[in-house]
């Protein structure tokens, strides 16, 4: 007899040509955002018109078709997520979808003190919050805007007081700019609780070209916090980006490494993205997107959408074993900004 595999509570799950199954979504909910990281930002971005942003109707309705093919978490990014106006409302809608049971945001923290508490209350359940340096005048010279470090730290205070303890803590090693604080935030995660996940600088062009010099892996960053601390590797969750440690002398929190350029994890990714115009992106590392919108605002039925999201998830990108060796930077048509990391 044919064996069945069930897929969490989905019938039909969304899978792609490979068997790789998704359950994960993110959301860019705008382009727009008030830092301009070196890795991340050009010096002269472009936004897309606010016609063409879908709307949180748009969103949820996309969002509900997914949860019913097995998707369960959903994390909103941008840009900067807290640019979008109103951000509460769409986190209430997702909130009250039955299948989702884990909703999440990865914001840069500038807003994060004075929305936390409304956002909690909305139904956000988890903050990461992107922070690049410990150091106010290298992290205000990365980010591109003076007189923003207090204040993202402070934000990060708010959403614990607000409710989003643990927080995790997202940063991005360059070489010769911040590899010299490993062991800071490794301490900042020992001192508050935090988990801290250090991220490879991935081939995106920011406000310079993409130089895989600057790249420090994953491996160097445990190499230096073992000088230091003894660290124990948690069993890693299917489909998960990050390899993460706790520490072995029981403090809480912990330390993660995304190591999307040397070790990928492509055999069980399994994530969808969404852009905020509303193009499927099922794979990070290829250029291939699929435009839903035009679908979305002909009026077309959930059956003719949910066939569209299926044929663009099929056609997911198989993935690499390494990117370090040889890699360009990818010539996206879209830059990190606009596809939401
Ligand atoms: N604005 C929000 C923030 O910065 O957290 C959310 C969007 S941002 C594009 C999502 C994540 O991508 C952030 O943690 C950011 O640091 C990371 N990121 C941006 N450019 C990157 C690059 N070239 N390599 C690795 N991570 C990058
Ligand atoms: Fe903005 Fe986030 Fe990109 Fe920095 S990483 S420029 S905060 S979108």
């Amino acid at each position: 007899m044919k064996s069945v595999v069930i897929y969490g509570k989905a019938e039909r799950p969304l899978v792609d040509s490979f068997g790789r199954v998704a359950k994960k979504l993110r959301i860019s909910v705008t382009d727009r955002c008030n830092f301009r990281c070196n890795f991340c930002m050009p010096s002269k971005p472009t936004w897309l018109p606010r016609g063409d942003l879908l709307t949180f109707e748009e969103l949820t309705r996309i969002a509900k078709l997914l949860s019913s093919m097995g998707v369960e978490n959903v994390r909103l990014t941008g840009g900067e997520p807290l640019m979008r106006r109103d951000l509460e409302v769409l986190v209430r809608m997702l909130a009250g979808l039955p299948g989702i049971r884990k909703l999440s945001m990865t914001t840069n923290g500038y807003f994060l003190a004075e929305r936390a508490p409304s956002l909690r209350r909305a139904g956000l359940q988890s903050v990461t919050v992107s922070l690049h340096s410990l150091k106010p005048e290298k992290y205000e010279g990365l980010i591109g805007v003076r007189g923003t470090f207090d204040r993202v730290m402070n934000g990060i205070r708010e959403a614990m007081r607000a409710g989003f303890d643990p927080i995790k803590i997202n940063v991005v090693i360059t070489r010769g700019c911040n590899d010299d604080e490993v062991l800071d935030f490794v301490e900042l995660a020992r001192r508050t609780g935090s988990y801290i996940r250090f991220i490879e600088y991935m081939p995106f062009d920011g406000n310079k070209p993409w130089d895989r010099r600057l790249l420090v892996s994953g491996k160097e960053i445990i190499e230096i916090i073992g000088k230091r601390y003894t660290l124990i590797e948690l069993p890693r969750e299917a489909g998960s980006t990050a390899k993460n440690f706790a520490f072995t002398d029981g403090v809480k929190g912990g330390v993660g490494i995304i190591t999307s350029m040397t070790e990928p994890f492509c055999s069980d990714c399994d994530r969808i993205r969404l852009t905020a115009d509303g193009k499927i992106v099922p794979c990070l590392f290829s250029k291939d997107e699929y435009d839903l919108r035009p679908l979305l605002r002909s009026g077309c039925s959930d059956e003719e959408v949910e066939a569209f999201i299926r044929a663009a998830f099929m056609r997911k990108f198989r993935g690499v074993e390494t990117l370090i060796k040889g890699v360009k930077p990818i010539n996206h048509i879209k830059p990190m900004y606009k596809i939401g990391g």
